[in-house]
């Protein structure tokens, strides 16, 4: 390409054409800033100097100046319910609502925040209604998902499981197979506690339809078969528990063993159980080992079972079992010794939280099927941590 004259003079129009484009965006910018209420540059001031109550405070008279401003009401609502005021976001929502010019579109988002505030103040019969009101438009689908929140904290597990076939079939990219599956679980227990067997049995199968891989249906079912006197059914389902999830290993086996000992073959299960200890260390599981090495071979085989375990994944079970174990062999003076300290080191990690949920973090004493504290199912580790004392 070779170089021309007029190029020179095309530079100096272009930098002028580039001055007079920014001069008029600086005082478009100007002139819409001074339409702005000093309270809102107050207010931002509060919000930049880590002063949230003063920023609300100025925040609502931009909001009682400029009552047309929606966009205003949604961030000081949504700001209310996270600092849990409920009170006065439902307040914000509702104003918004009475609105006859609102747009219909911001009648729904209206809508979608006050059935959120009524969930957060735990006022779920009038969060539901809310949510329901939302049957269609752009919120739909997540005023359902808040539905089916609310029927898992009301443990209304029927209209859970017709309300996430719902949400299934709506085609959103979740199956909701491990929801639906754990619903036929709790509507399975509750028939347990009720004695009613055919309609546990009954949830148990869909429970597992929904879901194969399900554990816990697997259990219940173990559970069931053992009940009615099938040991060799109880054994076929639970052998199935490692392989379908390795980390349930120490919920499987106490009921593997009780299968084995009402079969006679207690010596069979043992193996298996050692066999299974190998593969996947489980503090549950090792507590099974230990107790039935104890019982059928004494102390000192009892005592190489947890010696190993100690080595391989130390924890306080561990130490526990290994102190008990010595315990058989000390002197008089030396096994209380091992009681005091066996003794002290459960009181001291007795109330520990022991489960951590992996979406979370939400820490338990005692293992859930689903999170108290994000409501996600199987997301706690079955496997017992031992927590530091600070914790
Ligand atoms: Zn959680």
């Amino acid at each position: 390409m070779e170089f021309e004259v007029w190029w020179l003079l095309a530079i100096p129009v272009i930098f002028g054409l580039g001055w007079a484009a920014s001069r008029f965006d600086v005082k478009s910018l100007l002139s819409e800033s001074s339409n702005l209420p000093r309270s809102y540059f107050r207010g931002l001031n509060f919000l930049l100097n880590e002063q949230p109550d003063k920023a609300i405070d100025a925040f609502i008279e931009v909001a009682k100046l400029d009552p047309e401003t929606t966009e205003l009401h949604f961030a000081l609502g949504s700001l209310f319910r996270r600092r849990g005021e409920t009170e006065r976001a439902i307040r914000v929502h509702q104003n918004l609502l009475s609105r006859d010019d609102l747009p219909v579109s911001e009648q729904e988002h209206a809508l979608f925040d006050l059935g959120q505030d009524f969930l957060k103040a735990g006022l779920l019969d009038r969060a539901e209604e809310a949510f329901q009101r939302l049957q269609t438009g752009s919120f739909a689908k997540q005023a359902q998902h808040s539905v089916l929140a609310i029927y898992q904290i009301e443990k209304e597990w029927h209209k859970a499981l017709e309300c996430a076939d719902r949400l299934a079939a709506d085609g959103d990219g979740s199956s909701y197979e491990k929801e639906i599956s754990q619903f036929h679980c709790e509507l399975a227990q509750e028939a347990l506690q009720r004695k009613d067997a055919a309609a546990a049995s009954a949830e148990i199968e869909a429970a597992l339809r929904v879901n194969p891989a399900n554990v816990r249906a697997m259990l219940l079912r173990g559970d069931m078969l053992l009940h009615n006197g099938d040991p060799a059914g109880a054994l076929a389902i639970l052998s199935e528990v490692p392989r379908q999830n390795p980390t349930y290993v120490g919920f499987a086996a106490g009921r593997l063993m009780r299968a084995y000992e009402a079969l006679g073959r207690t010596a069979e299960g043992i193996v298996h159980l050692r066999d299974m200890l190998s593969l996947h260390p489980s503090d549950d599981l090792a507590e099974v080992v230990f107790e039935k090495v104890m019982a059928q071979d004494g102390p000192d085989a009892a005592y190489a079972v947890v010696r190993d375990e100690m080595k391989r994944a130390p924890s306080v079970q561990s130490a526990v079992k290994l102190l008990t174990a010595h315990h058989e062999h000390a002197s008089g003076s030396q096994q209380a010794d091992l009681v005091m300290v066996r003794e002290w080191l459960l009181q001291r990690t007795k109330n520990l939280p022991r489960y951590v949920c992996e979406q979370c973090g939400f820490r338990a004493r005692f293992f859930y099927w689903q999170c108290p504290g994000c409501g996600g199912w199987e997301t706690y580790v079955p496997r017992r941590a031992d927590m530091p004392a600070s914790s």
